[in-house]
């Protein structure tokens, strides 16, 4: 869906980050299952479908495809849903796996699968691939919050089938949406130096989801740069199929590779042009952004006490108290901010004790971005007051 020459006018920014997350040694177990071997079976079975357009029985193979994948790796609630416009009748494929603390709010983490004028290997077949694979690492991980996997249909003929998603599902049913983590080209230039990826954040209206859209793209770039080998630049989210869920006040962030095809919506755009183990290493930062931003519970029994080296508790807080604890008790400088969703700060406090108790009541019930840092360490937790 984007252009050269869009991306001509686009400024780059280096990440800078004030959010820095910390390694999870679960997440990275998670991510060493990331497979070379899978990626480029499952690029060569999507290039050899043909041009997927809206319409013609390549995209209606590749759809079975998709969707077989899904049961076959045990998935349940996989819906189909249709939408018909000048091109024909088409489906997004929706995956629905079911959170253990927050089921009634999603993070979306989708990618488009029909393509234009070529196979599409990377334009989106690198999206789709990526969401496999992600979805088989998935299947027997416990999450937080619910995740929709999302294989959006129309995408090249103008954001169709996430536009009718946004109007028939998202709307209609209120659908409480914690994040849209968009995947879109991201298979890299066969010969380049492909080692940088491209984060993507709102800056466009409404604004007033922009800042909570700038801190979720500041995980994803630290994520990225601790579960695989890639470094991160942050850019402005465009013409993808994020701009439906953008437009109507969702948080969104999403990927993008740096080096920008020639290829895109040509027939030439083939896995021979791109760079698959560029891709593995976007699955894997992708991967340990999902497991970041999903919390994965495998992992909060030794996360909060004996991994981090500072811990915040209770989490979730009945009552606004928020403890805090810096097992490092030589560390100096120890100091906290606290943000709302908005990504406005409420709370701040330097020259902290290596144990404190905070009596923050009054605050609302919700989501809350704690960051702890210390001289040589920063930390970034949610925290939820219910
Ligand atoms: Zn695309």
């Amino acid at each position: 869906m984007k252009s050269n020459f869009t991306k001509l006018i686009i400024c780059f920014f280096i990440s800078i980050s004030t959010y820095a997350q910390t390694h999870n040694s679960y997440y990275q177990s998670v991510v060493d299952n990331v497979s070379a071997t899978n990626i480029l079976t499952d690029l060569t079975s999507f290039e050899n479908f043909g041009v997927k357009e809206v319409g013609t029985s390549a995209l209606s193979n590749t759809e079975n495809w998709i969707t077989s994948r899904y049961t076959s790796l045990g998935y349940t609630d996989i819906e189909l849903q249709p939408f018909t416009y000048a091109a024909g009748t088409s489906n997004n494929i929706i995956i629905t796996k079911t959170g253990t603390v927050y089921p009634d709010t999603y993070i979306i983490i989708d990618a488009h699968y029909d393509t234009i004028n070529g196979p599409g290997t990377n334009d989106n077949g690198s999206g789709t691939v990526l969401l496999l694979e992600i979805a088989r690492l998935l299947t027997n991980i416990n999450t937080e919050y619910s995740i929709k996997i999302i294989h959006f249909s129309g995408e090249e003929d103008g954001l169709i089938g996430s536009n009718y998603y946004v109007n028939n599902t998202v709307n209609p049913e209120n659908l409480d949406i914690h994040l849209v983590f968009n995947l879109d080209q991201v298979g890299g230039v066969n010969g380049a130096t492909n080692n940088t990826i491209t984060c993507e954040e709102d800056r466009s209206n409404p604004p007033a989801n922009n800042s909570e859209s700038s801190v979720i793209t500041n995980i994803l770039a630290n994520c990225i740069e601790l579960y695989s080998n890639l470094n991160t630049q942050i850019s402005y989210a465009y013409a993808s199929d994020y701009v439906p869920f953008e437009n109507n006040g969702e948080i969104i962030t999403g990927l993008y590779e740096t080096n920008e095809t020639t290829h895109a919506h040509t027939p030439t755009d083939l896995l021979i042009n791109m760079d698959p183990a560029y891709l593995t290493e976007v699955t894997k930062g992708a991967l340990g952004a999902l497991l970041e931003f999903a919390v994965s519970t495998n992992a909060l029994s030794t996360n909060e006490n004996i991994q981090d080296p500072i811990s915040i508790y209770p989490n979730p807080s009945n009552n606004g108290v928020l403890n805090l604890n810096f097992l490092n008790a030589t560390s100096t400088n120890r100091s906290l901010k606290i943000y709302d969703v908005l990504g406005k700060e409420i709370y701040t406090k330097s020259n902290l004790q290596v144990s404190e108790t905070i009596p923050l009541k009054g605050l609302q019930k919700g989501m809350y971005i704690v960051v702890l840092k210390t001289d040589n360490k920063s930390i970034t937790k949610k925290w939820i007051i219910n």
